[in-house]
């Protein structure tokens, strides 16, 4: 039995609530928190694998933040030896903070300038020191972020490779390269930027503030009072920033569906001389993206300044108090330095919301793709299909595509293996999707499809297509050799047998002609050749296939005779020992059929050999007299 293709699958069970920017943008951080829980934990999931690396990135980002005291400590002691106080050249000590203070080396005698170089030379040994552990820091986060980006991008791709076709006239290809590319980027860059952020930032200024305390605890009592300030302006900002950040990823969205939709149709662009509109509607998005981006960066950039205006009152009182107390340049100097390096910290931390947002509201987005049940699951017992005779039955078929407007209804038919059939009916009367319901694009709404007694939904869709070849009107090719072309259909043929293919499918002779012969690249959709050349690619890839069943869907639009002469007589071979099933257009083809079967309205009204059809079915005249131009006589 089929699985109920309405049944979620076990990890849409419980729904990740998606995360809309503008709920985002009115929550707080703990609201929001809560709300984007099972997201981060299921993004945590996606570092899992990695958390060795990922674990080092953190401790590195700690030792970071902790090392900043021995940093600070290391210049005071230097500064305060070579800008001494004129009570540290009294006393002959080097007062580090409180009554801690250490022996004062000489730096008079004849090694004095020695002495003074090495002093100076801890300096930037220290922010060496320093440098290197953020860079470990950063690098392992980093290299955990690409794995997690990786690992999202295939599955996304693959999550989107399994839908159904139904899945793909409802999307907008752009709009899921979109998804697939940029946003598991967005997840992967500003979940890394967050990750290297959590601890590293706020241990640094847990580490900067301790030892402004330690250094001087009235300097820094000052000093907090003057900086919580600073710190208003940041919010107000980063919360109105919060509401254009990331529009800008939806327009991005749109331009892609633009580019795509334009390079896919541009025939039809150039043919109706729609160039310039096409510009103007990527033009407007490029705009729009713009315009948000600008807003977004003004907001971000006039933090630094906002803030830096109202530290530099700091430092006017700073100043005023280290007259006060009489404090020696290197103490002061560290003080500020202290103080000042808080600042990048404290910006990057109020960053953290808007960088963890930024990520969660693409992952919400990454996961919808990825959990978006397939229309058409394999059945969890559906078998491989083997040993096909290649009978094919329809029993009491109906499919509609939209609700109540049915595209076939109760068709039935038995088709014998190895007999060609060949289906007429009016545009728009089913034929198509009798094929689409034979490959499983599509499950019917009611009734079965059966090869060989067995229920199409009981087999598994790989190997059921594996067991079907097609020829079709319109032929995909891929910007690839000739040779993988052909090789599409049957990815294990060997080159003779390829060449064997083109040969039986008559397409060997202008293979040949090429420039590089089967090795020729053909462009995006087989543009250098002619309709008639595609075809027979098409064929000669149903050639190598060599599936027991044959769908064709011959061509509607006139070829020249030599062409159609050469497909014919490829069909013709092709055709051998396989079941048949021809779309028809050509008088040869319902001619030489073993049966045809006419349709209309999605309905089955006739099925017997020309003769018959002609003395008892209306619709088979009719369409005899107007599509294959045949008189009544024939
Ligand atoms: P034929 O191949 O005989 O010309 P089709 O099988 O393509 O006919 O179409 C049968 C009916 O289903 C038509 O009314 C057509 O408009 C409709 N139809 C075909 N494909 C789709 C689709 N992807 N979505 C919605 N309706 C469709
Ligand atoms: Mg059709």
């Amino acid at each position: 039995m089929a699985a109920d293709p309405k049944a979620p699958p076990a990890e849409a069970k419980k729904p990740i609530k998606r995360l809309s920017r503008k709920q985002a943008a009115q929550m707080s951080l703990r609201e929001f928190l809560a709300e984007s829980g099972p997201l981060v934990r299921r993004l945590l999931s996606y570092v899992h694998p990695y958390r060795f690396r990922f674990g080092l990135g953190i401790f590195f980002g700690v030792i970071f933040g902790l090392f900043n005291s021995i940093v600070i400590l290391g210049l005071k002691y230097v500064f305060e030896i070579v800008l001494p106080s004129d009570e540290a050249l009294e006393t002959g000590r080097v007062p580090i903070a409180g009554n801690f203070d250490l022996p004062r080396p000489e730096l008079s005698g004849e090694h004095g300038v020695w002495t003074v170089l090495a002093l100076c030379g801890i300096v930037p040994v220290l922010i060496l020191v320093r440098g290197i552990l953020g860079y470990l820091s950063r690098y392992f986060i980093l290299w955990v972020g690409q794995r997690v980006l990786y690992d999202l991008r295939s599955k996304c791709f693959e999550a989107l490779m399994g839908q159904s076709l139904r899945f793909y006239s409802k999307s907008k290809g752009g709009e899921l390269m979109q998804t697939v590319f940029n946003r598991t980027r967005m997840v992967a860059s500003a979940g890394s930027d967050v990750a290297a952020s959590m601890v590293k930032h706020p241990v640094s200024i847990v580490t900067f503030v301790g030892m402004l305390f330690f250094l001087d605890w009235k300097f820094a009592l000052v000093a907090f009072v003057v900086f919580p300030l600073c710190i208003l302006p940041v919010i107000h900002i980063s919360q109105k920033v919060r509401k254009a950040g990331g529009k800008e990823e939806e327009e991005a969205g749109m331009v892609l569906v633009t580019m795509q939709e334009a390079f896919a149709g541009i025939r039809v662009v150039k043919s109706l001389a729609r160039e310039e509109y096409e510009c103007a509607r990527f033009d407007q998005g490029c705009k729009q993206i713009e315009k948000l981006v600008m807003r977004w960066r003004k907001a971000m950039e006039i933090v630094a300044p906002m803030v830096e205006t109202v530290a530099s009152l700091g430092i006017a009182l700073g100043l005023a108090y280290a007259w006060h107390v009489n404090m020696s340049a290197g103490t002061f100097l560290i003080l500020y330095a202290s103080l000042i390096a808080v600042y990048p910290h404290a910006k990057a931390l109020s960053q953290l919301q808007i960088m963890l947002q930024k990520c969660l509201i693409a992952a919400s987005k990454v996961f919808e793709v990825l959990d978006h049940p397939p229309d058409i699951p394999d059945a969890p017992d559906a078998q491989p299909l083997q040993n096909v005779r290649g009978a094919i039955s329809f029993d009491k078929v109906t499919f509609s595509y939209q609700p109540g407007i049915p595209a076939v209804k109760e068709v039935s038919l038995n088709m014998e293996p190895g007999r060609r059939y060949a289906l007429v009916g009016q545009s728009g009367s089913g034929k198509s999707t009798l094929f689409s319901l034979l490959l499983r694009f599509y499950d019917p709404d009611e009734g079965a499809i059966l090869i060989d007694g067995k229920d199409i939904r009981s087999i598994t869709q790989h190997s059921l297509r594996d067991h079907i070849g097609i020829v079709n009107q319109d032929v995909f090719l891929f910007h690839d050799t000739i040779l993988n072309n052909i090789r599409y259909g049957n990815l294990e043929a060997t080159d003779e047998q390829i060449i064997e293919a083109a040969r039986h499918a008559h397409a060997d002779e202008f293979i040949n002609a090429q420039s590089k012969g089967y090795e020729t690249i053909i462009g995006d959709k087989g543009s250098n050749l002619s309709g008639g050349q595609q075809q027979r690619l098409s064929i000669a890839r149903a050639f190598v296939r060599n599936a027991p069943i044959l769908l064709l869907d011959e061509a509607t639009s006139a070829l020249d005779s030599e062409s159609e002469r050469h497909i014919q007589e490829a069909i013709d071979t092709l055709s051998e020992g396989k079941t048949v099933i021809a779309i028809a257009h050509r008088l040869s083809t319902i001619l030489t059929a073993d049966a045809i079967i006419v349709m209309d309205a999605g309905q089955v009204v006739a099925v017997g050999n020309h003769s018959e059809l002609l003395g008892t079915c209306d619709t088979y005249r009719h369409l005899y007299q107007l599509q294959f131009g045949g008189s009544l006589q024939a």
